[in-house]
């Protein structure tokens, strides 16, 4: 039988986690699209092996993905999704109009397709859940009306961050149009390549603490066998033994996953790279890191040579890729390599073009391991025997804070929690979901001391203390750039708590806590709900955060992201006074009249117009007016790029 061939385009394939265990993985295939079938193989034009294929006929939706600012975790950054029976398929296109050609190609195919869906799931389904509508079962109906007449790519979507960027990057090809016929032979199954070993690489030690654990060493390789759980993956060594790791102590081993080479370093800004070359401070040393634009790459450069008197002077250079498919990547022109590494290594060797050679990596390796969710898989008892006290920290709502060590190693900070202070069972129940809020911008908890009084709550040391203190204690000493880096932090961890359906309820910046690395995190996340005080719990009493609630919090206790969204608002003003009080000279109850009558905090001193935007954004006093913490997240980035001046 021989049908028509309509497209033909190499794009990255999803598997489709079938098994709720099986780990995600990403693989380039040759898709084609003829009248009735959509196949896609492995391998080149020339010589391909088919790898599945979906009869048109079966196919109920085709539309975009999107990913509501999520980092794509491939190097095609435009998802969308073919549902067929019971089954979605999550293919990555390189450009908008490629994507673009394939959802309308493939909606008209199906248009007459008996079996359409009336609504569908926007978003990804995602380690056991719906990221659109959280939803845990993936046979759940769709959250929103699909239209398979419309173009969703075309329309102004509600604004996600970090999907189609207005700085978005040149499209490259669309895909080819094919005529004539295709002599494929064709059958009816539906195969498939999931359960395939996924390999990853050890980016830090990891020391066993139980039994059911297994140690990683740096730039070691393990076998993932299992994901049920995000935090903790079962996997095994090469001597054959298995046990859990943490999974942010690992990457994919995979030719396009930069994450595993020492000089990259994943979301971090220009400013953070200039501040981190700068603390080497060493003739050639160098990063790669994410561009502003997504799915595109930077080469910061640190040299002495060009200022003179052994000035640094750092420089920024895009990676830039080539129109071809696949594409090459180039820092200068006339020196093309087919992928990033390769273009490092030689530049590593040879300046050409750049003002210096790279000859100094500055990633990873130079920063600590990160926390881990707990200090085991599934543990969250701690043994009060295995704790030892330092220093007293400082005392707060719930009681005395010390400074201490776990097995006599892992510096923690452990909360006594005092007599009557706390609604303990039901914290300690809730604990166990706290712990698995795992980020680089949350206080980690790794357990509770649950079975004596004071029961203790033993959580991430951070050796700076409370934001609010650091930025009292050394005002007149920050830029724009380290305020608005501070707010980028904080939004970054608001940003995973949103996206867990988990909320803060008490944001300020008495709650974040700041480390020796100047990194600052959201703490006491979703505590509120455990203190027992009436002068903090009842909104007309006199601990309550009125200043930092917006109307709906103060009047109906309604809380939501939004109104996190309006305290994170009052946090970036206090970041942008040094840690001035809000309404400073109001009482609280004349904070509720004036904010109900529309009066809002003024524009500190060091804050820009579009700084002070962003604030104003946050105090909308319609809660669905507010911004999402992942639309904050990247209108900060863009300040903070914006701000710092580019070298190139
Ligand atoms: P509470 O939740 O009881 O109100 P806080 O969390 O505000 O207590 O802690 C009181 C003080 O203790 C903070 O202001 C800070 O100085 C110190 N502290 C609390 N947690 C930590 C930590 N993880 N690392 C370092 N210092 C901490």
């Amino acid at each position: 039988m021989s049908s028509k061939m309509l497209l033909e385009e190499t794009l990255i394939k999803r598997s489709q986690q079938k098994k709720r265990t099986s780990p995600l993985n990403y693989k380039e295939r040759l898709f084609v699209l003829s009248r009735n079938r959509l196949t896609y193989y492995e391998g080149k034009a020339q010589k391909k092996f088919r790898r599945g294929s979906i009869e048109l006929s079966r196919v109920r939706c085709v539309e975009i993905v999107k990913n509501g600012g999520r980092i794509i975790p491939c190097q095609n950054k435009y998802p969308f999704q073919v549902v067929y029976d019971t089954n979605t398929l999550y293919v990555f296109a390189p450009s908008h109009d490629s994507r673009s050609t394939w959802v309308q190609s493939l909606k008209e195919e199906i248009k007459d397709n008996p079996e359409v869906l009336t609504k569908f799931h926007p978003q990804f389904w995602q380690e056991g859940a719906w990221l659109c509508c959280r939803q845990a079962e993936k046979q759940a109906p769709g959250c929103e009306e699909y239209n398979l007449f419309g173009d969703i790519s075309r329309k102004p979507l509600p604004p996600i961050p970090g999907q189609e960027r207005k700085d978005g990057r040149q499209p490259p090809r669309p895909p080819t149009p094919v005529g004539g016929d295709d002599n494929e032979d064709e059958d009816d199954e539906d195969e498939d390549e999931e359960d395939e070993e996924e390999v990853v690489v050890a980016l830090y030690d990891f020391p066993a603490t139980e039994p059911h654990d297994l140690s990683l060493v740096k730039e070691g390789e393990y076998v993932i066998l299992e994901k049920s759980d995000v935090n903790w993956y079962r996997a095994r060594n090469q001597f054959g033994e298995e046990g859990y790791i943490p999974s942010n102590y690992v990457t994919v081993k995979e030719s396009g996953n930069l994450v595993q080479f020492v000089w990259f370093s994943k979301q971090v800004n220009r400013n953070k790279a200039e501040e981190l070359l700068r603390k080497e401070d060493k003739e050639g040393a160098f990063m790669v890191r994410d561009s502003s634009t997504e799915g595109t790459f930077t080469v910061s450069l640190l040299t002495k040579s060009t200022a003179g008197e052994g000035r640094a002077v750092i420089k920024h250079y895009h990676i830039k890729e080539t129109q071809d498919s696949p594409p090459q990547f180039y820092l200068a022109e006339k020196h093309l390599f087919s992928s990033i590494p390769e273009l490092i290594e030689y530049h590593k060797h040879n300046a050409a073009g750049l003002v210096a050679r790279l000859r100094y990596p500055v990633g990873r390796q130079d920063r600590s391991a990160p926390s881990t969710a707990g200090f085991s898989y599934e543990k969250w008892e701690i043994d009060p025997g295995e704790l030892t006290f330092m220093k007293e920290l400082g005392s707060g709502q719930f009681g005395l804070v010390r400074l201490g060590k776990w097995r006599a190693q892992h510096k923690v900070a452990i909360k006594a929690i005092r007599e009557g202070a706390m609604l303990e069972e039901d914290f300690i129940e809730e604990a166990k979901v706290m712990m698995r809020l795992s980020h680089p911008k949350l206080v980690q908890l790794y357990g509770v001391c649950s079975q004596q009084t004071p029961i203790y709550i033993v959580s991430e040391f951070m050796e700076q203390g409370c934001l609010l203190n650091v930025l009292r204690q050394r005002q007149g000493s920050f830029s724009l750039a380290s305020l608005l880096s501070i707010c980028l932090d904080v939004s970054e961890g608001m940003e995973h708590l949103e996206a867990n359906g988990f909320l803060h309820r008490d944001l300020a910046a008495r709650n974040c806590l700041v480390n020796d690395a100047l990194v600052v995190k959201v703490s006491d996340f979703g505590m509120a709900r455990y203190v027992l005080d009436n002068q903090y719990t009842s909104s007309s009493g006199a601990k309550f955060p009125v200043k930092w609630s917006p109307p709906e919090v103060f009047n109906f206790c309604r809380y939501s992201s939004r109104s996190d969204v309006w305290s994170f608002g009052v946090l970036m003003w206090e970041v942008f006074t040094e840690g001035r009080v809000p309404f400073e000279r109001h009482q609280n109850h004349e904070v509720v009249t004036l904010v109900t009558r529309g009066h809002r905090l003024y524009r500190p001193k060091m804050a820009t117009p579009t700084i002070y935007d962003i604030m104003q954004l946050c105090w909308r006093q319609s809660a669905e007016e507010r911004p999402l913490f992942s639309q904050l997240y990247t209108m900060i980035s863009d300040a903070l790029e914006a701000d710092v001046p580019r070298a190139t």
